[in-house]
């Protein structure tokens, strides 16, 4: 069974590699951030933009491999519409997968971003998967100020 779930989990990233969602640009965001990862290669821009307190909008673009630009996509797609309040809770609970520090109610929370918890097994790609949540945080940052 644990294999044919991460079966499900890989269909899934791959999925949102080749056909991601929430990809481009928008014309006039309210915050925006780029962030690199040298270490890969990877490269992620995340514009947002937020209304009455509603991340109304999320789009990025980036090169990268396959684990950040999915990361990227399930990230839009699970924090658009939502008020920027549940957004840093994404935040908070991505980062604590990364670290294996969820229970498993709190991995259920991140839907179909909880595909990437497999990432964590392997040190080096956290970084990878952390990328696009990273500028998603810089750009929250900067919503508040
Ligand atoms: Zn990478």
């Amino acid at each position: 069974m644990v294999d044919s779930l991460d079966d499900l989990y890989q269909e899934l990233i791959v999925d949102h590699y080749k056909n991601p969602r929430c990809r481009g640009t928008i014309p006039d965001p309210s915050s925006q951030c780029a962030l690199r990862n040298p270490l890969c290669g990877d490269e992620v821009t995340i514009q947002l933009t937020v209304e009455n307190g509603i991340v109304q909008t999320v789009a990025f673009e980036g090169k990268g491999c396959a684990i950040s630009q999915a990361s990227a996509s399930l990230m839009g797609e699970l924090c658009k519409g939502k008020p920027v309040s549940e957004v840093r809770e994404y935040l908070l609970r991505f980062t604590g997968l990364m670290k294996g520090d969820l229970k498993a109610g709190e991995v259920d929370e991140l839907g179909d971003a909880a595909a990437l918890q497999g990432v964590r097994k392997f040190a080096a790609r956290i970084r990878c998967a952390m990328l696009s949540w990273e500028a998603l945080g810089k750009c929250l940052e900067k919503e508040a100020a």
